[in-house]
């Protein structure tokens, strides 16, 4: 039986993980990680029953261990019980469905305990790709993505040279707000920016999936998957999410992967990885979807993606700037302290205060992050 360990168990992703596990039957889930839903850890913890659970607070830990006395589950908290889940000696996976740069430590941990990583958490490897990458193939451990386009590009890329790639096209919806200028998104509030077209998210993504930040962060995700520049990844929109991302080659073919849009498609690909499963759920019909539409992403309403190429190009620390600027900002928003258009003008300023330094250690990655943090406090 195949052991997996979850980061993230009670969230979007998450939930579908545990969907996938519950629908094939032939998953140990060993450890799970998550924030503060007790409620929901618990019914996890009697269906799914692993060995180790963590929460993110002492008291939530507390609260839970109450709960669950009757089972034999061992239940920690912190940044160290993070960490315990993350190299629990017995998975051999580990799904990084948490959001933010905290997955960084436990990542790097799991793949020093010889741990694959079914990677969700993209900040991560934003931030640190340049740890992650070389530290992956040291460990002979594989990063097997999740996010949607970039499975769909790993699917591309099945029995395929990776040098002979030309460019990745990576699709995007277009958000919530296709179309509209900047003066159309002065006044856009939460509630409008929560609603995504065709996908059901967590909370963060699909604020950042309406400034194409998500994107952003996807383009410097894919840069590090598979070894590409930035230059040669294009953004394509494509507002159905029916093309989920292609990969244009050297002789000028062109392979992209579609379906439905449903994230328990990549979960399950990265899971049984190079096994396909039977995935219960709607299919395409050509039929009935007629036609399939493309776009150039508008980056002069959406400055969000255009910083993403600038953090890229800088290299070094400035991504970290760029996402942590964002986590903060997407955090004040959905607070509703500040508006949605200071989404990207405080990326801009954080990183227009940046001098951006070569190859950062985790802790000078860290270090940034705090940093642009206290810079954000003190302004907004
Ligand atoms: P979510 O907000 O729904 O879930 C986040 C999970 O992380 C929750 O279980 C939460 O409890 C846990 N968590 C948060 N802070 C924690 C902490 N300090 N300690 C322990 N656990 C903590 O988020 P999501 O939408 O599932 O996204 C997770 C990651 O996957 C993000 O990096 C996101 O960009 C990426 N992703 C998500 C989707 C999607 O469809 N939701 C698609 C592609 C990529
Ligand atoms: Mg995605």
């Amino acid at each position: 039986m195949k052991k997996i360990a979850i980061l993230g168990s009670t969230g979007s992703i998450g939930t579908q993980t545990l969907e996938v596990v519950r629908n094939n039957g032939d998953i140990e889930v060993t450890a799970l990680a998550a924030g503060s839903n007790v409620d929901r850890m618990e019914a996890q913890i009697r269906e799914f029953r692993p060995k180790l659970v963590a929460m993110w607070t002492q008291e939530k830990a507390k609260e839970l261990k109450a709960r669950v006395a009757d089972l034999p589950v061992r239940i920690v908290s912190g940044m160290d019980g993070l960490l315990e889940i993350a190299t629990e000696p017995e998975a051999e996976i580990l799904v990084t469905a948490i959001v933010g740069m905290i997955g960084i430590r436990p990542t790097i941990a799991a793949m020093e305990a010889g741990k694959d990583i079914a990677l969700a958490n993209k900040e991560t490897l934003v931030t640190a790709g340049h740890i992650i990458m070389p530290l992956a193939k040291e460990r002979g451990v594989r990063i097997l993505p999740v996010d949607s386009e970039h499975s769909a590009i790993f699917q591309c890329l099945n029995g395929e040279n990776r040098a002979q790639i030309k460019k990745i096209l990576l699709t995007a919806s277009g958000g919530p707000f296709r179309g509209r200028k900047k003066e159309e998104l002065r006044n856009v509030q939460v509630e409008d920016a929560l609603k995504h077209p065709n996908w059901s998210m967590g909370r963060k993504i699909t604020i950042d999936s309406a400034t194409l930040v998500n994107k952003g962060l996807e383009m410097m995700e894919a840069r590090w998957l598979f070894g590409v520049e930035p230059k040669d990844i294009q953004i394509v929109v494509q507002p159905k999410s029916i093309i989920h991302s292609m990969v244009e080659f050297v002789d000028g073919a062109v392979i992209a992967q579609l379906g439905t849009p449903d994230m328990k498609l990549p979960i399950q690909y990265a899971l049984y990885y190079p096994e396909r499963r039977h995935l219960p759920g709607e299919r395409l019909d050509f039929w009935t979807l007629g036609q399939i539409t493309f776009e150039k992403p508008d980056m002069e309403s959406f400055p969000g993606l255009r910083l993403a190429f600038d953090a890229a190009a800088a290299g070094g620390t400035m991504p970290t700037v760029y996402n942590a600027a964002n986590e903060r900002a997407v955090a004040k928003f959905l607070a509703r302290k500040i508006r949605f258009l200071d989404i990207p003008m405080i990326i801009e300023e954080c990183m227009a205060a940046h001098t951006a330094r070569p190859e950062p250690t985790v802790e000078e990655i860290l270090d940034v992050e705090a940093s642009v943090y206290e810079m954000i406090e003190s302004r907004w």
